[in-house]
């Protein structure tokens, strides 16, 4: 099973990524995470990717497509994957359509959390004071936001012309939320 997990910042895909993960027991890969790791480690990805991210701006394709390229390759993704935060924008759907056509393989199903803009600076302003992220204030929130509304929302058309895409509902308890996004799933399993 190869899950996309897409949603606005905040939408809520790490909480229920992890979730996921332990059920159905396959790994969760978040770009994010990664890139974070790699400013925490001041590799050279990681000190080109931190002014992107501090900027709110995405980091350049070609790096991204990179990144996620090799760890796919990585044996414990052979039975599986959640993606988290890729693809963000259409050539990079596309990418990911061809390094898993290459291995005869493809994306099963396409989970997007949809959450209001208003819930979603609340949550991320919250999220902020709590963890710290650099790239969790009202300035960056604001073009996070417009970057994901202009570059990142298409991919939800991209998605449903491949009848992959599966709308969830964001808001509410995560046990619920869970709950649609397990029933949508299994519907995309059984098509
Ligand atoms: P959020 O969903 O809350 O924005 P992420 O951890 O997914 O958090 O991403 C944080 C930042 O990392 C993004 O704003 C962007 O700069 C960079 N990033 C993560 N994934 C990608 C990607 N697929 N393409 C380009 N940039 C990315």
């Amino acid at each position: 099973m190869n899950l996309v997990l897409m949603g606005p910042p905040g939408a809520g895909k790490g909480t229920q990524g992890e979730i996921l993960s332990k059920r159905l027991d396959i790994n969760t890969i978040s770009t994010g995470v990664m890139l974070r790791t790699a400013i925490k480690e001041q590799s050279e990805i990681g000190k080109m990717a931190e002014k992107y991210i501090n900027d709110g701006k995405l980091v350049p394709d070609d790096v991204i497509v990179s990144i996620v390229k090799e760890r796919l390759q990585k044996p414990d993704c052979a039975k599986g994957f959640i993606l988290d935060g890729f693809p963000r924008t259409i050539p990079q759907a596309k990418a990911l359509k061809k390094m898993l056509a290459d291995r005869n393989s493809k994306v099963h199903a396409v989970v997007g959390l949809e959450v209001d803009d208003n819930e979603l600076v609340d949550r991320l302003l919250k999220r902020g004071k709590e963890s710290g992220r650099s790239d969790d204030n009202l300035e960056t929130i604001n073009k996070r936001l417009e970057v994901y509304h202009n570059q990142t929302s298409p991919l939800r058309d991209y998605y449903k012309q491949e009848g992959k895409y599966h709308a969830i509902h964001g808001s509410g308890s995560i046990d619920d939320i869970f709950e649609s996004i397990k029933c949508s799933i299994a519907k995309a399993t059984k098509e």
